[in-house]
């Protein structure tokens, strides 16, 4: 995934760019030998909710790649001009047409190797009508025990699940950081 975003070409002339050093730097960056341009790649947020009704949680069935087919919590790539908490309630409404109150930042991950970072905050469902839009082919609420653990999307959505559960036993949640590289 982290190469997916590999530049190769200018985003300013379109010539095919270079791979290297840029002077004053110390990474490898996609620079211009035409105009000289420098292209600059960093980490993109991810950000969705857990959004509970009861003792459930809802998932949605992805329907777009990557990864279709496969269920996930609401999330999705932070947008410009938004907090992480807006975007979270973004996407939750977009995937799943779910009216929430958000709750606290449960979850950031950071996901190296992607380049991304996921938060993933704790949300109370306000009714159990959902009207999935057209990236989700489906969303449903789940039991513990009906959660498909082995078609879920993501590992960060099997860590946030993993996590809540856990904390549910013992009725203490803060928030969680971990590592995937
Ligand atoms: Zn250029």
């Amino acid at each position: 995934m982290l190469f997916a975003r590999r530049i190769e070409h200018c985003q300013v002339c379109g010539t095919p760019v270079e791979h290297k050093v840029p002077a004053d730097d110390n990474r490898e960056r996609a620079v211009c030998p035409s105009c000289g341009h420098v292209h600059y790649v960093n980490p993109l947020n991810v950000v969705g909710t857990l959004p509970v009704w009861g003792d459930q949680v809802l998932l949605c069935k992805r329907n777009i790649e990557p990864r279709k087919g496969f269920w996930t919590l609401p999330a999705g790539f932070m947008e410009l001009g938004e907090t992480t908490a807006e975007g979270a309630a973004r996407e939750t409404d977009e995937e799943a047409g779910a009216h929430i109150e958000l709750g606290d930042l449960y979850c950031v991950i950071n996901v190296v190797s992607a380049g991304q970072v996921h938060l993933f905050y704790r949300a109370r469902l306000l009714d159990t009508e959902f009207a999935p839009g057209p990236e989700t082919m489906e969303a449903r609420l789940f039991h513990r025990h009906e959660i498909p653990w082995d078609d879920l999307a993501f590992r960060t959505v099997r860590m946030t699940l993993d996590r809540y559960f856990a904390d549910r036993e013992t009725g203490q949640f803060g928030i969680h950081c971990a590592d995937i590289r």
